[in-house]
Parts: structure tokens; sequence; C-alpha cells
């Protein structure tokens, strides 16, 4: 073995050592942090709020931050909270954590449910449920910071915390990026987050290289007809019988137009139209979710969509200036294009204190979040958005005896292993950014 051999072999066992003793501190900080971390899970799980009304979640984030020694600024594009924490000269790394809740009424049994009502945005009184986790991503981004400034010898930079608005409607992230938040504050080199996966046992989390989440377009379609009585059908053009023609035909876009090999779903979720069985009506409205990852291949769905619309109509016998209107809505998400680099670091970091084993390769999914907005802007951040499982693995093993599966996300029975997911969070994250923002010894 020649000497420069020798010597990379005594730098790599030093690093693994210096790895480990990182980790080491980390998991030992985190048990003074994580029952703190728990505490506020419960409290902000029986105090959910619905997106664009986290008037007192943002208040109490932002209490939490300053007494952690960040410097804050709220409502920032809304109810976002951004934090600062400048330790020395190094890199910048930005950390996301949303905190809106879901119209919906809690079953899971548990001490710390919601009984909360609130009102919607249409002023219908509703109950509301932390059914998505932002209650948890709450807690371990707080955790995290305790045990970060806690071990602020081991890295040096700035972190960068948004505890963001509306992630929940898709309005939240675009709002606080539009409130100016790459010119207001610094532009990160790193921006992380995580949502909670009931798919996944806790004390895992799941990690995809690249495209993530979808992005979603909605659309909106009025098919026009001419109505009459339901006895004279000649005398009519009826628009329930474009609609069905038009949602079948809509089938064939993913199914005959689309290579199999690209992720696509056009899905009609709402149909709308008439009052009584003997009138043909005026118009028929259909509501359609799009998902996707390309760019390219989107806008290619969305002229089909509306030829197929178009075509149905004038089959029908409508004429040119009462064609369908077809209207894809402003508000959209666009995919979560994870950094493949900022990835690959991550598994890394991860591996290294949870172990390999529980650092699982996943695969893309059609859900979506706006968290991709961060790195769609021209400043171009390199983005990571990770998976932390959140159901009991003896739970999690009995459910798949019976050929069962945990309660998703968005569901009134969705039961997190709240201890374990929030201490695993808090290890990953941490890791994470010491490793990103690596003091110089
Ligand atoms: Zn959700
Ligand atoms: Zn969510």
């Amino acid at each position: 073995m020649n000497s420069q051999l020798i010597l990379l072999l005594i730098v790599f066992i030093l690093n693994i050592n210096v790895n480990g003793q990182v980790s080491d501190k980390i998991k030992k900080e985190t048990k003074n942090q994580s029952l703190y971390a728990l505490d506020l899970c419960k409290y902000l799980h029986q105090h959910p709020e619905l997106s664009l009304k986290e008037f007192q979640t943002s208040k109490r984030m932002a209490a939490e931050l300053k007494k952690i020694g960040l410097e804050v600024t709220e409502n920032f594009g809304g109810n976002s909270v951004i934090g600062i924490l400048k330790n020395g000269v190094g890199p910048v790394v930005m950390l996301r954590t949303d905190m809106d809740a879901l119209p919906m009424e809690e079953k899971t049994g548990l001490d710390f449910a919601s009984v909360i009502k609130s009102k919607d945005a249409s002023g219908k009184e509703t109950p509301v449920m932390h059914a998505c986790g932002h209650d948890i991503h709450m807690s371990v981004l707080t955790g995290t910071l305790r045990t970060l400034v806690a071990l602020k010898k081991e890295w040096k930079g700035t972190l960068m915390v948004i505890a963001q608005q509306a992630e929940e409607i898709s309005g939240g992230a675009t709002n606080t990026i539009e409130a100016g938040l790459f010119s207001k504050f610094p532009v990160p080199d790193y921006a992380m987050a995580f949502h909670i996966n009931p798919e996944l046992a806790s004390g895992k989390i799941g990690l995809v290289g690249g495209s993530a989440f979808a992005g979603v377009k909605t659309v909106e379609i009025v098919v026009y007809g001419k109505g009459g009585h339901g006895a004279y059908p000649e005398k009519c053009i009826d628009p329930i019988v474009i609609a069905s023609r038009i949602v079948l035909d809509l089938q064939t876009i993913v199914s005959r137009e689309r290579s199999p090999l690209e992720p696509i779903v056009v899905t009609v979720g709402s149909i709308h139209g008439g009052t009584r069985p003997n009138i043909i009506p005026d118009e028929v409205k259909l509501e359609l979710t799009l998902r996707y990852y390309s760019f390219e291949t989107i806008e290619k769905v969305i002229e089909s969509v509306k030829r197929i619309c178009k075509f149905a109509s004038q089959m029908a016998g409508m004429p040119d200036n009462q064609l369908p209107d077809v209207k894809v809505l402003p508000v959209e998400t666009p995919p979560v294009l994870n950094n493949i680099e900022l990835s690959k670091k991550i598994d890394g970091f991860a591996s290294e204190i949870i172990g390999t084993q529980n650092v699982l390769k996943v695969n893309p999914t059609m859900v979506a979040e706006d968290f991709g907005k961060y790195g769609l802007t021209p400043e171009k951040v390199p983005i990571c958005l990770l998976w932390l499982g959140s159901s009991n693995p003896e739970l999690l093993q009995e459910l798949e005896k019976k050929g069962e599966r945990p309660a998703p996300l968005h569901s009134p029975y969705l039961k997190p292993d709240y201890a374990t997911t929030i201490v695993t969070g808090i290890h990953v994250m941490t890791r994470n950014v010491i490793g990103l923002l690596k003091a110089d010894k």
C-alpha cells in the first residue's frame, strides 16, 4: 500500500469518527428537545386553523422562533413567518414547514384530538383537523432548530426558516415568493422540507431524487346546449349527452394519446347539470384535476382537453359561438423536482444517523406539494422534499397481514406515531443541516 492510499484511508476513518460523533451529539441533544417538540405538537394538534386563517398558529411559531434566537419577520405574504439565524460565515440553508389544517372532523379518538370549529371560505362552519401532519412538521422544525442552537459549534452559516401559510390550497409558497422572499432575505444554497407519510413506518424516511411530487392544473369546463322540455329532445341539443361524451373521451388522453411511460392523470372530479327529470338544461359544468411532471406534456394535455370539448360539441350540432368554455385556473402547483445532488447528500447524512436500512428509496407520487415553487424561481435554488415515515411499525405489520393499509393523509382517522416520528424528523433534519453547514475544523 503506498503512502497516499494510507493517508486517504486515515482521512476516511477519521471522517467516519467525526460524523459518528456529530450523530451521537445530535441524539444526546434530541433527548432534551423531543419532549418539548411533542408537547408543542399536541398543542398545535388541538388548535388547528384553516388555510389563510393561521393567525394563532403563526403567532405561536413566531414566538417559538424568537425564543430560539431567530430574527423573525411576521405576516410575510399573509400569515407566513420568516426566521433568520446567522452563525458565522457559511452557506444558507432554508427549512420550510407548512401550518394549515383541513376542514374535517377528527375521528381518531386521541386524548388530544381536535374539537375546533371554524368558518370556511364560504362562511360555513366546519370542524378543523390537522389531517395532513402539518402539526408534526412545525414541531419537528422547532425541535430541529432548538437542537441546532445547542450544537452551534458544529456548523457555520445561515439558517432561513419559513413557517408557511396555505399549503393545502397551494397559494402559500407563491405568496411568500411574490412578497420578495429571495430579495428581502438571502437566497438559499439549499432548501429542504419534509412531509409525514403514513405508508412508511416511523423511524424511516423516504427519498426520491428528481421528480417527487406531481404538478397540478385545475380545469373548469362549461358545456353549452339548447335546453327545453325533456319530452322533445328533437327540439333541443342536450348538454348532458355532450358532457357525458366529453367525460369518456377525456379518458383516451392518457390511454391513447400519451406514452405509457409518462406520468399523467386526467380526473373529472365533478359534473353538475340539470334540475328536473323532464327538463333538458342549457349547460353542464365539469371540473378536472390534471397531474403531471413535464411542463411540455401538460400543455399538450390541455390542448387535447380543448380539442375533445370543441369537437364533441360541434358533433352534437352546437354553433361555433356556443362551444364549451375551457378555463385553466391561474392557481396551480408545479411539480416538486428534487435536486439529485442534494438528495444524494441527504441520503448520506440520514443513513449515517438513522441507518442505511431506514433510508428508503421511494417512488414519485401523483399528489402535490407547493414546496416545488421554491425551486422554480429564477434563483434556481436546489430543493429537496423528503418523506418522514409516520405509522407505528407494529401497527403497519398487523395491517399488512390483514391486507389493509393505515389511514392515509387527509383521513379523519390519521393517527401518526407521534413520538418516534418527531424524534426521527429532528435527527434527520438536524444531521442534514449540520452536514450542509459543516464547520471548518
Ligand atoms: Zn394535505
Ligand atoms: Zn400536507
